[in-house]
């Protein structure tokens, strides 16, 4: 139909409403009756804006036939009688998806200018598709009835403000939401019917190839092949992803890597490893020949706030929607799959797991259970060579009475003990040791040799192929023959180099052990002990070699007793219990502290000296605080202040010559007693405290008390202080 006259609508504007076309569509010149009823003068004075979009870049290159109807919707406004110039195309959001308003600033524009009020009408193609989400149609449709703004598509004009336009409208919203799911639906079906026979894939991981008939196969590359194997033998023999990776790098090993796209697409790259990478490994059931979908939460799960997708964990096996086993083909068993993600899971820092061998101090920890409430007791070092394992039960129970805490304890001495129980049952197996030694050192090289074989040969078979295809060229065509030439020259450069690096690392990766090194090997096997404590075994080590043979240590502190019950559980299920004695901080904790103060009192009585007191209660077999440590003059001395036997103030037995107690000194230089401890705590002066009350003895001969007194008679000057003759205190002869 041809178009009609342009005509302001204002006349027609109380004729009955008539939607949809009068005409047809077409392609270049969309033609609507111009005049719709609905366009008023009012909507000429303000802008028309055509909002273009298609949701994927792949629509945006191939569906071009609908972006052309869009950009065509422009002509349409002027038809409907808005000037060229006044209309607005926004074309910002190709290649975005509706679902959400958040990633389209065009959306977000319209938005803006709809409610400035400077928009007549909004064309779009199928309005609905304005916006696949309810949520954002409505408001948009909304917005437009506030400000009178009109909407237009190919099926005519809507007015928000009109109860028959607004149905339309929103039960456009509704289909265009219902659509997308049923799109969106479909699509899922289709790949979840396909990954239930097992036929899906969209990339394999390392060490496979996607056929082009769909089918996975092992890697056709051998060293591509006996690298993945490798992966699996040293996890389980180090049992960490991150010490696979360490080792892959010292090593200098690479990982194979098929090119995914692009025109070099399936060909085989030699990459550095990367932890994602091994990770991505280490949980791939297609290593151990399973066929998995939906290991991943749905990407759709977006976070509402930041409208990214949600982190997507791996789920647990259980909740996969598709596993078939042995279906393909496996470089390891299942059982062995799911040991190593337990291991995996195992080797995280949790409250329920046991965490990866540490270089802390603390041997134990992952290992060592409370005997009383059964948590996994924790290691905090209070230095870094004084670990101590506590039960944090209470903390997390919110036990907030202090009695019915658990106790914990110094970690030395257990780890000590269980030490010595591993190096015995070590010491037993030292033959076998020494011979499993050498196996495994005569192992690590095979692989080491085999993959330096490997490189070498796929090294010269590049600078043969570069060869090759030099002499194949017509040396008359320079340009390709010299660049084929550098090709050549640089593969030959790198065979050399490897050839070079294998003949340098000679012997170390030749398999045979020597006679020296057999009996090195047998030498450190035999002498446990000393390979244990050596500087070169780390923490790490002795750490994993515990975790060999150990499942499970359980201790029972008991609170008021030095004493603890400590129970070892080997690997094989055998159990055995010991006895340890634990360092206290207080003469309390003791389990016999009232015999202990009942004999320091009697020997008090009888007059015996702080030193006689402690070589009888040495000989009598009494426990310190500290079981390491035999009971001292000073010990027994603060062991009477404690039991009130006696007050250290004023006891003369305890001054050394030439010593004056604080206040005494400070009486005979006629000055504050503070200042003068002040100046011993800086140094000004010698002096040490008792060891019970912790009161300050000053050394002071003739000489030094003339320094301090100049010293209290001087002022200080400024920042620049005392001068340093005066503060510096004179040599004081070794004590007795
Ligand atoms: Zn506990």
């Amino acid at each position: 139909m041809a178009t009609a006259e342009k005509t302001c609508s204002t006349a027609r504007s109380n004729v009955a409403p008539e939607n949809g076309p009068r005409g047809g569509w077409d392609n270049a010149t969309p033609v609507i009756s111009r005049g719709s009823p609905k366009i008023q003068s009012r909507h000429f004075e303000k802008l028309a804006i055509v909002y273009v979009r298609q949701s994927s870049p792949q629509q945006v290159l191939h569906h071009r036939e609908s972006r052309a109807r869009q950009y065509a919707l422009k002509d349409y406004a002027q038809v409907l009688g808005w000037p060229s110039e006044r209309v607005i195309v926004i074309d910002e959001d190709q290649g975005q998806s509706g679902t959400l308003a958040e990633n389209r600033t065009g959306f977000q524009r319209l938005i803006a200018e709809v409610t400035m009020d400077h928009v007549g009408i909004v064309l779009g193609l199928e309005l609905n598709r304005l916006s696949r989400s309810s949520k954002d149609w409505h408001q948009l449709f909304e917005l437009c009835g506030v400000f009178g703004t009109l909407l237009a598509d190919q099926e005519g004009v809507y007015d928000a403000n009109d109860g028959n336009d607004r149905l339309i409208l929103g039960l456009k919203g509704i289909m265009s939401e219902m659509e997308l799911q049923t799109m969106r639906n479909r699509l899922e079906y289709g790949r979840l019917n396909k990954a239930q026979r097992g036929e899906l894939f969209y990339s394999v991981p390392l060490g496979y190839v996607l056929l082009p008939n769909g089918k996975v196969e092992f890697d056709p590359d051998q060293q591509a092949r006996s690298v993945v194997h490798l992966l699996f033998e040293k996890f389980e023999e180090l049992r960490s992803v991150r010490g696979v990776f360490y080792w892959l790098v010292a090593q200098g090993i690479k990982v194979p890597y098929r090119v995914q796209r692009g025109p070099r697409k399936g060909e085989l790259e030699w990459r550095c490893p990367s932890l994602s990478t091994l990770n991505q490994v280490f949980h791939h059931p297609i290593y151990a020949g399973a066929y998995a979908y939906g290991r991943r939460p749905p990407s759709s799960q977006r976070s509402q706030a930041s409208g990214k997708p949600r982190s997507r964990r791996l789920l647990l096996s259980e909740e996969w929607q598709v596993l078939i086993r042995d279906l393909l083909p496996a470089y390891i068993t299942w059982e062995r799959y799911l040991q190593n993600g337990e291991q995996i899971r195992q080797n995280h820092n949790r409250p329920d797991t046991r965490g990866a061998p540490r270089n802390g101090r603390a041997l134990l920890c992952g290992l060592l259970f409370c005997g009383e409430c059964g948590w996994r007791m924790q290691v905090t070092y209070r230095t870094a060579d004084k670990p101590h394992y506590d039960c944090q039960h209470h903390q997390s129970e919110a036990k907030a009475a202090a009695d019915s805490a658990c106790s914990g304890l110094s970690g030395n001495v257990l780890d000590e003990l269980v030490s010595q129980q591993v190096l015995r049952v070590l010491e037993q197996g030292s033959l076998e040791l020494s011979l499993r030694a050498q196996a495994d050192v005569r192992r690590e090289r095979e692989r080491l040799d085999r993959q330096a074989q490997q490189n070498l040969k796929r090294a010269r078979y590049d600078a043969e192929l570069a060869e090759r295809r030099y002499r194949a060229v017509d040396p008359d065509n320079r340009l390709v023959a010299a660049t084929l030439e550098r090709q050549w020259e640089q593969a030959l450069r790198g065979e050399r180099e490897l050839q070079e690096q294998y003949d340098r690392a000679g012997q170390q990766t030749r398999p045979e052990l020597t006679p020296e090194e057999e009996a090195r090997i047998l030498a450190l096997a035999s002498d446990i002990p000393a390979l244990w404590h050596s500087p070169e075994t780390t923490n790490a080590d002795r750490q994993a070699i515990i975790r060999c043979l150990v499942e499970r240590v359980v201790v029972h502190v008991e609170r008021h007793s030095e004493h603890v019950e400590v129970v070892v559980h080997w690997a094989g299920g055998y159990q055995n219990r010991l006895e340890l004695v634990r360092p206290v901080r207080w003469y309390d904790q003791l389990r016999d502290v009232d015999h202990l103060k009942k004999r320091v009192a009697e020997l008090h009585a009888l007059g015996r000296t702080a030193a006689q007191t402690a070589a009888i209660l040495n000989a009598e077999g009494f426990a310190a605080i500290n079981p390491t440590k035999k009971f001292t003059g000073d010990m027994v001395r603060d062991l009477r202040l404690k039991l009130g036997l006696r007050r250290e103030q004023g006891d003369a037995s305890l001054l050394e010559p030439d010593e004056w107690w604080v206040r005494d000194l400070a009486q005979n230089l006629k000055m504050p007693w503070q200042t003068l401890r002040e100046w011993a705590i800086r140094g000004w002066a010698h002096g040490r405290q008792t060891p019970g009350q912790k009161l300050w003895l000053l050394w002071a001969d003739q000489e030094e008390i003339t320094r301090l007194r100049k010293l209290r008679d001087s002022t200080s000057h400024g920042i620049l202080g005392y001068s340093s003759e005066l503060t510096t205190p004179k040599l004081r002869p070794e004590r007795p």
